[in-house]
């Protein structure tokens, strides 16, 4: 760096700097400078200490890592968090989620639940996620409004659904959406066809052409259960992925959430397409869906991200939780201690989400040129000593309570576990009352 270069906006001095590509590093005495929204350093305190910074703050017995993505949810259905549990998939669906959905879902719901989903997330070291639900430019109003970056996938399913009387008026709406973003700088708009059996060949088509033809990607439910693939098998023959390949949808650009079922025909159609696959352990654990065999995945070369779902069926959206159950479940279900090591499963929660929706040259590692996209996670606390390795303390050791300080394109959103642009009491006042509304109670 010559002398005349302009001084950084902020010198973070952690005592861990894990920047996840290279893979595997932890750089202890390191520093990291940010400059209009960017990493523009990072090297050795030294040196850094060396250069001029508007802001310098030192960070001690804290890891910065990049910020956790989380890479498939349903934003607002946090206002249906524990409404309806314990339930088989298709009842929970059928009984439960969709006549509640008919009833409350507006624009005020969305609002509402993505904010209250945001904060959440927000406090848990989550500083992307991927958003799949009605009304999406209320929620990339609210994503804009808090600061946060996100993928908000378009709902489309042949049915009405609150906002969009069909799949083409759900389709038109992203189309128009797509376009008023295309230059957002935090957030990205996709497709969303729901699921296989959910949409038909003709829809996804259409989906397919509008996709290539803006560059979008393509964000859709595959295989969450045995019952699923069965099902379409019995009534045409054919698995929902070999489908979704015949039809042209797979690919880099496509995004398949759950992936419980595959077969030695569906693994040979991921790795040839180079699609991406969203892990959602604990959706799937709660809704006794079935394992997605993430190690055999990850040997195969298949980029797999990790998602919390919707916190309807989580009920949570604790990214960092998420990723120890994934690094846990991937070893019980490959039968090997050594499946998904703590390294692999940060770079799971953070890189892996980026490359999935598209954005592995902007964010999810910590890089000079990226976004400063970050997060501070406090391990000085007992339970997270001694520490002999840092990231394997942060994953199996260490909850969201941790999360001290978040930053967005370099804008901390998060101070000392406050949220600067949000009021927490708020939120959780607005949260309530829904509660009461939708359960009828009036007390
Ligand atoms: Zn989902």
């Amino acid at each position: 760096m010559t002398a005349t270069a302009a001084p950084l906006d902020l010198l973070l001095l952690p005592s861990w700097l894990v920047p996840v590509e290279p893979a595997g590093v932890v750089l202890k005495a390191h520093g990291l400078g940010i400059r209009d929204g960017r990493i523009a350093f990072i090297g050795p305190r030294e040196a850094a200490l060396k250069l001029a910074s508007k802001e310098t703050r030192e960070l001690p017995g804290m890891l910065l890592s990049p910020g956790l993505i989380n890479a498939h949810g349903h934003a607002a259905m946090s206002l249906f968090r524990g409404m309806a549990d314990d339930l088989p998939l298709m009842t929970w669906l059928e009984k439960h989620i969709w006549p509640a959905e008919a009833k409350w879902v507006d624009e005020a719901f969305v609002r509402d639940g993505t904010d209250l989903a945001i904060a959440e997330q927000l406090k848990g070291g989550i500083t992307c996620f991927s958003d799949m639900y009605f009304f999406p430019k209320v929620a990339s109003d609210c994503v804009h409004n808090s600061g946060m970056r996100a993928q908000i996938a378009i709902p489309i399913l042949d049915f009405p659904i609150p906002g969009a009387a069909s799949a083409d008026e759900a389709i038109r709406q992203g189309i128009e959406l797509f376009g008023d973003l295309k230059h957002h700088p935090r957030i990205k708009i996709t497709f969303g066809p729901h699921a296989p059996y959910t949409v038909c060949d003709a829809n996804l088509e259409k989906i397919r052409i509008i996709a290539e033809e803006l560059d979008a990607s393509i964000h859709m439910h595959v295989h969450e259960t045995a019952s699923e693939v069965q099902q379409a098998v019995d009534q045409t023959g054919e698995r929902p992925l070999a489908r979704l390949g015949r039809l042209g949808l797979l690919g880099p650009r496509f995004q398949a959430v759950h992936m419980t079922q595959i077969s030695e025909d569906d693994l040979a159609l991921l790795v040839e397409s180079n699609t991406s696959i969203i892990h959602c352990p604990e959706s799937n654990l709660k809704l006794a869906s079935g394992f997605c065999p993430v190690e055999r995945l990850w040997q195969a070369g298949i980029n797999v991200a990790i998602g919390t779902d919707g916190a309807a069926s989580n009920n949570d959206l604790d990214l960092l939780g998420e990723t120890r159950t994934a690094a846990m479940l991937a070893k019980a279900v490959a039968g090997s201690a050594t499946a998904l090591d703590a390294h692999r499963a940060l770079r799971m929660a953070t890189l892996n989400g980026a490359r999935a929706m598209g954005l592995e040259s902007e964010i999810g590692s910590l890089e000079v040129g990226k976004a400063a996209d970050m997060v501070a996670f406090d391990l000085s606390g007992l339970a997270q000593q001694p520490i002999y390795d840092p990231v394997s303390q942060l994953i199996y050791a260490t909850g969201r309570d941790c999360v001290k300080h978040l930053w967005v394109a370099g804008k901390q959103l998060l101070d000392d576990r406050r949220l600067t642009r949000m009021n927490e009491p708020e939120l959780v006042a607005s949260a309530i009352e829904w509660g009461r509304r939708i359960s009828g109670r009036n007390e």
